[in-house]
């Protein structure tokens, strides 16, 4: 899938150059010309970078990317700066922005730093990852391989069974709600059905079932949710 690129800037030529440069490069770029539209926009979807102008004609990028802070959104953040905004791109890079790209700039040179923030971002999620094996003494989660084990032995999970397992692991005799356990395979705004969360797990029991017949990992904790045995 493309990777997505919210493009906040209000002059449409310098919108259209960017537009046209990131689509040609592979990326989905998605312009609005106001904070206002940004942040309307990023409650709505997840983007995998933004472009953020600072001159904006209700706010400037500043102000959207800390409103987007406190938001809890820790998407890159590329701001395009004028020239000699030296002061700005200090404050641009310590309220947390990853990269800035004075103006004027080649459509390309802002391509090139696209790619650079988002293969950065990659190294540290992988490195992340490697951290993430989790273990619960029967079970363990090898992220870096995405496979859970029993006992040393892989067990073949779907992709959800497999999110729930990861859950259930890194946080043993932790009771998850229903709610918590559809984020954790979907998003925070999925609209699924809290009962589609209680089909997933009767098809990940009746797989840990043959693992120890005798034996019920998953706790159901009626009107609430599940947890794993700690
Ligand atoms: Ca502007």
């Amino acid at each position: 899938m493309n990777q997505t690129i919210l493009l906040v800037e209000d002059e449409k030529e310098i919108a259209d150059t960017l537009t046209y440069a990131l689509s040609s490069e592979g990326f989905e770029p998605v312009w609005v010309s106001s904070c206002e539209a940004a942040l309307s926009n990023i409650n709505r979807h997840s983007y995998d970078l933004g472009i953020f102008d600072i001159g904006l004609p209700d706010g400037n990028g500043f102000e959207l990317l800390k409103t987007v802070r406190n938001a809890g959104n820790d998407m890159p953040i590329i701001f395009l700066t004028a020239r000699g905004e030296e002061i700005d791109r200090i404050v641009g890079l310590e309220i947390g922005a990853d990269d800035y790209v004075t103006k004027p700039f080649s459509p390309r040179e802002v391509v090139a730093r696209v790619r650079v923030v988002l293969k950065r971002l990659e190294k540290q999620q992988k490195i992340l990852e490697q951290n993430a094996t989790t273990d619960n003494g029967l079970f363990r989660h090898l992220a870096e391989q995405r496979v859970v084990t029993y006992q040393a032995s892989p067990i073949d999970l779907t992709r959800a069974e497999y999110q729930l397992m990861t859950s259930f692991i890194a946080q043993p005799g932790r009771v998850f709600s229903r709610r918590q356990l559809i984020e954790s395979i979907w998003s925070s705004n999925h609209p699924s059905d809290d009962r589609a969360i209680d089909t997933h797990i009767k098809t990940l029991r009746a797989k840990l079932k043959t693992l120890n017949p005798h034996k019920e990992f998953i706790i159901t904790h009626r009107g609430f949710g599940y947890s794993l045995e700690p």
